[in-house]
């Protein structure tokens, strides 16, 4: 069983209760919100709700306390949850390097909050593109320092970390999800994390990677629905619309969309970006090239400046009808 801590609590003088109790109490590092493992001895979860530090008692056996107790705040630019959907975008790949500043200005201009970029590429072939590496990252910092706009970047190897300093959202890209040591690294740099779910994981398999980033230090995790394997083979992936509502009942973490990696062919990913945000998505990644019949990766998926345009409008408007925008609703059990 897991005691959450309402926060500011001293968690001392809950071990001392235990103690007194005759159990024993192990407290999880996590930050400000403290989590102290427990076994019942046969006490039920209201004995401990009546402490005034405990805000919450968790089931025992509850795979991810951090998942399930999440309750932080976070800010991404510009963003308003309530106002409009998250908007993510930018090239697969970052290419050259008036080309990004072009896309990331124009992209500015269409109301975009974050600018994503890949600088490291993770390829199915080893004979495909693999990405510009450190100078990508380079340039995605100076379109971040001429747009304003924050960075959200892939990381696919402990060893380029110390690259990502400065970038804002770290993102662990669909291969990666179950890379368990990159995302203990990753976390430790205390920054919002964009997970890709695998396309081979389970729900719960996916919120237990958010678990491990949590635990060891991210202060947010996206969770990034981007379509799963299924015997179907018309589209790239299948976008698994129903993980948006099942998330949301298990974890107030925000849940994101990105429909271009599920399309893989530019004419379905507006169709599955408004799917994604009319099953209560707060937000969107959208791959967005100024020329993608030139992009060196995913080129048929990715949107031109135009396309993105009428989607991000048509994506406005139908967020603001929405009736749940995935916040503040109740979790199940
Ligand atoms: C990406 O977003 O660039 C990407 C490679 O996506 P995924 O990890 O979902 O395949
Ligand atoms: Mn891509």
């Amino acid at each position: 069983m897991w005691l959450v801590l309402r926060s500011g609590a001293e968690v001392e003088g809950v071990l001392a209760r235990l103690e007194a109790m005759g159990m024993e109490g192990r407290v999880l590092p996590v930050g400000e919100r403290r989590l102290v493992e427990v076994s019942p001895n046969g006490h039920l979860p209201e004995a401990f709700l009546r402490w005034e530090e405990v805000e919450k008692v968790l089931a025992p056996g509850s795979e991810m306390p951090l998942v399930r107790s999440w309750n932080g705040s976070f800010q991404v630019g510009t963003w308003d949850p309530l106002q409009e959907p998250l908007l993510i975008a930018g090239p697969c790949s970052v290419e050259e390097k008036a080309g990004l500043l072009t896309t990331a200005r124009a992209l500015k201009a269409l109301g975009v909050h974050v600018l994503r970029g890949g600088a490291f590429k993770a390829r199915t072939s080893p004979y495909a593109f693999q990405g510009l590496g450190e100078k990508a990252l380079d340039w995605l910092l100076e379109a971040k320092a001429d747009t304003g706009l924050p960075v959200c970047v892939e990381v696919l190897s402990e060893r380029h970390l110390p690259l990502y300093q400065e970038v804002d959202i770290l993102q662990i890209g669909a291969r990666n999800m179950d890379h368990y040591w990159l995302l203990k690294e990753a976390a430790a740099l205390h920054k919002p994390v964009l997970l890709k779910r695998n396309p081979q994981a389970t729900i719960q398999e996916f919120l237990l990677a958010a678990e491990y980033l949590l635990l060891h230090g991210a202060p947010v995790v996206f969770l990034c629905e981007r379509g799963i394997r299924t015997f179907e083979r018309s589209l790239r992936y299948t976008l698994d619309v129903g993980a948006v509502p099942v998330l949301q009942a298990q974890t107030r973490l925000p849940v994101l969309v990105d429909p271009s990696h599920a399309a893989g062919r530019w004419p379905y990913v507006e169709p599955l970006a408004l799917a994604g945000l009319a099953a209560g998505a707060l937000g969107l990644l959208v791959e967005v090239h100024p020329d993608p019949t030139r992009a060196y990766s995913d080129a048929a998926q990715q949107l031109t400046i135009d396309q993105f345009a009428g989607l991000a409008e048509r994506a406005r408007s139908l967020y603001r009808v929405l009736p749940s925008r995935g916040l503040a609703e109740p979790l199940q059990g």
